[in-house]
């Protein structure tokens, strides 16, 4: 029951740390077809940074934009079968963006030694070789999805994972300039991801000097950034935002997350919520089970201006919530972690539909 967690092989912190990427990838040129595919966040197409990316004219660099849904599975196959058919296999996958883009950088280095369809490798180490060598540069903190183990795709029967050792970054550059444009709402939603994977992992069966010791980091980083005497979305809090996102992932992996996180994946596989909103809309009415977290996030949202809609749920239809709560329930290993393992005495659908009333 021990937890045998991969790191990431290589970070490099700081800001201007974005130029040592052509230093980096230049040792690598040489692997399989000698290219490198480049997936950049749609939102950087004709901003400065663009012109600072390290891509060759042999190189394959594909905009991609995030925000109409979260990545799939048929996105990562389309794309793998697209480059595999006109180039081959790439040296490497560079992804920068947020948490969709490195998620899609992760799966699709899984998939371009592994055949068949994404959908067959959603869950924990179903993945049967290696991928090619893929670096992250997160643009927006606050999911963790720079040091997590898991690729988060929807497929058409379910939103999960590929999970296993080599779904890893390689290599990350956390370069806190990059997270300066983020807007306001958008910072504070995703940093709120981090604040949430923290409240939950201390809050549970699972948590342990080792998780604690990074979610007591993490929380004091979020304390400062969104609470404290320089509270703001400022270059001082962002260089403290992208280790704070570091540490929450970490602390998680060696704990758990909650109820939270399972009622937001709920919101985000039926409603198509994503995926550091939804987490905002549920935490917000779990008083009952965080109840100095959710205070806490509560000023977090009032000191930023920033209101949460309310009555949302009036609006669903029935069959709706109980398809959310369904998705819910069979996230056991979040209950478990939460309400311990007798979980299934205390927790069933219908007290589910009725977190989810609150919203
Ligand atoms: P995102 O990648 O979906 O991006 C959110 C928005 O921010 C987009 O509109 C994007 O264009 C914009 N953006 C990004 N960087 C910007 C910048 N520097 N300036 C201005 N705008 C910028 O955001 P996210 O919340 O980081 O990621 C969500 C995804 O991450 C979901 O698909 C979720 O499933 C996944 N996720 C993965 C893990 C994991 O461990 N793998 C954990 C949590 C969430
Ligand atoms: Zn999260």
């Amino acid at each position: 029951m021990h937890k045998n967690f991969k790191n990431i092989e290589k970070v490099i912190y700081g800001r201007g740390s974005f130029a040592s990427m052509e230093s980096i990838l230049s040792e690598r040129r040489n692997d399989n077809g000698g290219f490198f595919l480049f997936l950049i966040d749609q939102y950087f197409k004709g901003k400065e940074l663009e012109t600072r990316i390290p891509a060759q004219p042999v190189d394959v660099v594909e905009f991609i934009d995030v925000d109409p849904e979260e990545p799939t599975t048929d996105q990562v196959d389309r794309l793998r079968d697209k480059i595999m058919q006109s180039k081959g296999i790439p040296s490497g996958v560079v992804g920068i963006g947020g948490g969709s883009i490195m998620d899609l950088a992760k799966a699709i280095s899984l998939m371009f030694t592994n055949k068949g369809s994404s959908t067959l490798y959603q869950g924990l180490n179903l993945i049967r070789y290696p991928g090619i060598y893929h670096l992250g540069v997160p643009t927006i903190s606050g999911t963790g999805a720079e040091v997590s183990m898991t690729a988060v795709l929807t497929g058409p029967e379910k939103k999960l994972g590929l999970k296993c050792d080599w779904t890893v970054f390689n290599q990350v550059i956390l370069d806190p300039e990059l997270i300066a444009s983020v807007p306001k709402d958008k910072w504070l939603f995703t940093g709120m991801d981090t604040y949430i994977h923290c409240i939950e992992s201390e809050n549970g069966l699972l948590n342990n000097a080792f998780s604690h010791a990074y979610a007591e980091q993490s929380l004091k980083l979020c304390r400062e950034i969104f609470l404290g005497k320089h509270a703001g979305h400022n270059p001082e809090n962002d260089d403290k935002l992208m280790v704070a996102s570091l540490m929450g992932g970490l602390s998680l992996t060696y704990s758990e997350v909650g109820i939270c996180h399972a009622l937001s994946y709920g919101l985000s596989k039926i409603l198509g919520e994503k995926h550091c909103y939804a987490n905002c809309l549920v935490f917000q009415h779990l008083e009952d089970y965080y109840q100095e977290g959710v205070r806490e996030f509560k000023q977090m949202l009032f000191k930023h201006q920033v209101e949460l809609p309310q009555g949302l749920s009036n609006k669903w239809k029935d069959d709706e919530i109980t398809a959310m709560s369904q998705v819910a329930y069979n996230l056991s290993h979040m209950w478990n972690h939460a309400i311990g393992p007798n979980w299934k005495e205390k927790i069933n659908i219908e007290s589910i539909k009725a977190l989810y009333k609150r919203i």
